[in-house]
């Protein structure tokens, strides 16, 4: 069968691998449609992440973010229908096809009829959102911020207005991802790039000093950190811009990857009561959950699919992935 295999920092070949066997109780997805999700995208810029579990041996075929149907079943496996629409997470959906464990179908879910398989796809980055904004618990009444405007930042604006009508504010880099994220129905958008977006966020909504002798105790009730900080970037991140926004006993929930080490001054998080939440992939339910979203139309993920490359333009679709003024989601259809 055809794959795009992984063999380093920036070099994904399209290659002839073998076909996966089955074993009695496994079955065959044929892929339809994987994402290229943030994480490959680290891994293919980087290579591998051993500190976030996410070891890569070279020669592994990525892509976790994948739809398919099932085409071959061999014995028994009672959940899964031949034939039938399929989305799940496991490694290796950058291929024509996918052996399906007894456990990786224990976790499948099925594509309702009108959701297509390139939607269906992007239920993993959707869930991934999900779950940040789970533990952010947004009310009606609150202000929340979300920095990085990728598809896991869109998705976590969807989310939000999915739940609740908190206020919505987007800051990024890139005037096309803020574009999209205004038509989602984002309250404010800042481009980074043209103003001084942490200043114009205090003078809008106030501050909460160190000192807290400040009396314009900050409005901003969360601050989500999609944007993490890449291996080379030496000026101040996110985090810490996100620490000195939000207000007193607020929460900033961080969703990205770092490339690298940061520093954080601590006495910020300890003085302000900040709660700061890390928030990694989601759960079972909230992977159901997403795709109810999806099926429910209560949230429109077409519009994040920028792009699509067949499986043999696979090393042109990781490096339109990396392109962020462009690129939200990049699909590959094998
Ligand atoms: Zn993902």
């Amino acid at each position: 069968m055809k794959a795009a295999v992984f063999h380093g920092p920036r070099d994904i070949r399209f290659e002839d691998v073998p076909k996966p066997e089955l074993n009695d109780g496994e079955a065959l997805m044929r892929i339809r449609a994987c994402g290229i999700c943030g994480s490959d995208l680290h891994t293919y810029r980087e290579g591998l992440f051993p500190q976030l579990g996410l070891e890569i041996a070279q020669g592994r075929i990525l892509g976790h973010e994948y739809s398919g149907e099932i085409v071959e079943i061999r014995g028994e496996l009672p959940s899964i229908r031949l034939g039938g629409r399929y989305t799940t997470v496991s490694m290796g959906g950058n291929a024509e096809f996918l052996r399906i464990t007894p456990f990786i179908a224990s976790r499948m879910i099925p594509i309702p009829d009108d959701i297509s398989f390139e939607e269906a796809a992007t239920t993993e980055p959707l869930a991934t959102s999900l779950h940040a904004v789970n533990l952010a618990d947004p009310r009606d009444d609150q202000t929340l911020v979300i920095m990085g405007a990728g598809i896991i930042g869109l998705g976590i604006l969807q989310a939000i207005k999915a739940r609740c009508r908190a206020r919505t504010i987007v800051v990024d880099l890139s005037a096309r991802r803020l574009a999209l994220a205004g038509q989602l129905g984002a309250d404010l958008t800042l481009d980074a790039s043209r103003e001084d977006a942490v200043a114009r966020l205090r003078k809008l909504h106030g501050t909460t000093d160190l000192s807290l002798l400040d009396s314009s105790e900050s409005a901003i009730d969360t601050v989500f950190d999609c944007a993490g900080a890449t291996a080379h970037y030496k000026g101040t991140t996110v985090l810490e811009q996100a620490l000195g926004l939000v207000r007193q006993n607020g929460k900033v929930v961080v969703v990205a990857v770092f490339e690298r080490k940061v520093e954080v001054d601590l006495n910020v998080v300890v003085r302000k009561g900040v709660q700061l939440l890390g928030s990694w992939a989601w759960t079972p339910p909230e992977f159901v959950q997403a795709m109810e979203l999806i099926r429910s139309r209560k949230l429109d993920r077409k519009p994040l699919i920028t792009h699509r490359f067949a499986l043999e333009q696979a090393s042109l679709a990781y490096e339109t992935q990396m392109q962020a003024n462009e690129a939200i989601k990049v699909v590959l259809t094998p």
